[in-house]
């Protein structure tokens, strides 16, 4: 279990606790305010590219220690975790509403609208995201990132998460000063920066999921396919006996890799099962 199964769960999976996306949560002003911000400021993507980017040019030792401190801090306000499509599943049976918005870091990092984000909420037709949109907040907000809010059924949010794993990209969950949840995403190396943020610069933005992916030798036909697709760069191939061999120390357990092996030649194991994966988050 991660810390923030500890501190926020329990020591049950906290991103499963309904408590965590509750609208008692959405009481405090300061996260409010945060929410607004984070939907109308394409600054603040900006900047946070900025600094990633100054600081990965300082001596290694001073660099993991900006690093560690700035985890801390995320940790506190904006930190994710890597979440497989079978508790997505699980989280869309409890949550009462969901909307589709456009991804910021897609709209800084390629230029373009991309629709990978997704607003979780105890409450109807979008929560507190949707009355901000709506202006029924009193704060009306507006700007690339909050237009366009589509509400969805669970069945359409589920068919488009099936979608966007089949397009290579793995689902994490958000917090909105933690344990606060209201943020489901589609991530890959090529658009979002917090996976750019581990995979060029260790800078850790995100929590791996609870699950490390194994592969069955006997069943694998050496095909490849899960290696193109991993965004963490955890699938190697044994050419001395044409298989596929994943290194449980990169895995990040989202489950891309199963879903794109047609040989059915990988599964996810709880991350405690396997010993070198069990520390490591
Ligand atoms: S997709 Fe499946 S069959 Fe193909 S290399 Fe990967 S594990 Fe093996
Ligand atoms: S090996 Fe599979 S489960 Fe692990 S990070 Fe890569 S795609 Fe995800």
């Amino acid at each position: 279990m991660c810390e923030f199964c500890h501190k926020h769960g329990e020591g049950r999976k906290w991103y499963l606790e309904a408590s965590n996306y509750s609208e008692d949560l959405l009481s405090d002003v300061r996260r409010r305010r945060f929410i607004e911000r984070f939907f109308t400021d394409p600054g603040s993507i900006r900047d946070a590219t900025s600094s990633i980017g100054t600081i990965a040019k300082l001596p290694r030792l001073i660099r993991n220690a900006v690093y560690r401190a700035a985890a801390g801090r995320m940790k506190k306000i904006h930190y994710g975790q890597v979440v497989p499509l079978e508790e997505i599943r699980q989280i869309f049976g409890f949550v009462n509403s969901i909307v589709r918005v456009a991804c910021m870091c897609r709209h800084y990092t390629l230029g373009a609208e991309k629709r990978f984000c997704y607003g979780v909420s105890m409450a109807p037709a979008g929560g507190y995201l949707g009355d901000l949109v709506r202006g029924a907040s009193g704060r009306p907000v507006s700007g690339p990132y909050a237009s366009g809010l589509e509400q969805m059924t669970r069945e359409e949010a589920l068919d488009a998460f099936e979608d966007h794993e089949r397009q290579g990209m793995c689902h994490t969950v958000w917090t909105f000063h933690t344990p606060f949840i209201c943020g489901i995403c589609n991530c890959d190396r090529k658009g979002c920066i917090a996976v750019r943020a581990i995979t060029e610069h260790e800078l850790p933005t995100m929590f791996r999921a609870e699950h490390v992916a194994v592969v069955s030798p006997d069943s694998c036909s050496g095909c490849r396919k899960c290696s193109r697709l991993c965004q963490f760069g955890a699938i190697a191939f044994d050419p001395s006996v044409m298989k596929a061999v994943i290194d449980p120390a990169r895995c990040f357990g989202c489950g891309i890799c199963r879903s794109m092996c047609s040989s059915e030649a990988i599964r996810l194991l709880d991350r405690s099962e396997v010993p070198e994966a069990a520390g490591l988050w």
